[in-house]
């Protein structure tokens, strides 16, 4: 069964069609690539996903539940978990406490807190977990970490929140190559015990890691299928990647 599912998402902006009828399917164990060029409703595309903003029409299911219109903490509690295409880090806080306040902010919802304010140990396991997990087991404030060490410190954030689902907006951006090796294997990693669903520019980086995409222009989809079936793909090659691809 599909972990994540959306049916004609549609968010508009005014006149603006950001997101025109987008409609996907991401299971467990599956990497779900979108990319397009800059302006195509990606970001917006997330925003929708993770209840940041609510949808002018269409649907959008996790586990075969409607979560349609659903506000972001209680789609976190649901199992969608988020980076941010913006660093999002608390940089005067160390890197343990950024993790396990994520961890605790899941747990803060009305009518929540407080019976998971009671089981205190449980965001200190999920952020130690969390940054195992990413291989970033590192002292010291946010503030001192490369820029790449920043990008796996957010990917913690989301896991550290126990996500079925990962929303992933550019995680290799302003990477070097030797970090960006290191994403990929981490994210093949996750990918095997989450839906995960990646936006990202660098296409060797997508074509290596995707199990399947969706190419968005213009806010719709412009196709969707295995990295072979998109590379193969006239109106994508026309309309994006160039004729060399
Ligand atoms: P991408 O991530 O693919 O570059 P975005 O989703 O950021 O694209 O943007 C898609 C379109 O929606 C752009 O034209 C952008 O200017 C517009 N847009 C995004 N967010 C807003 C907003 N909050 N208000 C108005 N327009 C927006
Ligand atoms: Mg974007």
């Amino acid at each position: 069964m599909s972990a994540l599912e959306a049916e004609a998402l549609t968010r508009r902006f005014g006149g603006l069609t950001a997101v025109a009828d987008v409609s996907l399917s991401i299971a467990v164990g599956e990497l779900h690539a979108v990319i397009g060029p800059n302006g195509a409703g990606k970001s917006t595309l997330v925003n929708l996903l993770s209840g940041t903003l609510p949808p002018s029409s269409g649907r959008f299911r996790l586990g075969g539940q409607d979560v349609t219109g659903w506000p972001s903490w209680r789609l976190a509690q649901a199992g969608i978990g988020r980076s941010f295409q913006r660093t999002n880090v608390l940089r005067e806080m160390s890197v343990f406490e950024n993790v396990r306040l994520a961890a605790q902010a899941a747990g803060f919802a009305p009518g929540l807190w407080l019976r998971r304010a009671k089981r205190a140990a449980a965001p200190i396991e999920a952020a130690r977990a969390a940054l195992a997990r990413v291989g970033l087991e590192r002292e010291g404030i946010a503030g001192t970490l490369s820029h790449g060490e920043l990008r796996l410190l957010e990917i913690a954030m989301a896991l550290a929140t126990h996500p079925r689902v990962l929303l992933l907006d550019e995680p290799l951006a302003g990477m070097g190559p030797e970090e960006g090796e290191r994403v990929a294997a981490l994210l093949k990693e996750l990918a095997r015990d989450h839906a995960v669903l990646l936006i990202e520019h660098d296409m060797d980086f997508v074509f290596a890691v995707a199990d399947s995409m969706t190419v968005m222009v213009d806010g719709r989809v412009l196709e969707q299928g295995t990295p072979t079936a998109i590379r193969a793909s006239d109106a994508v090659r026309e309309a994006y990647l160039g004729t060399d691809a």
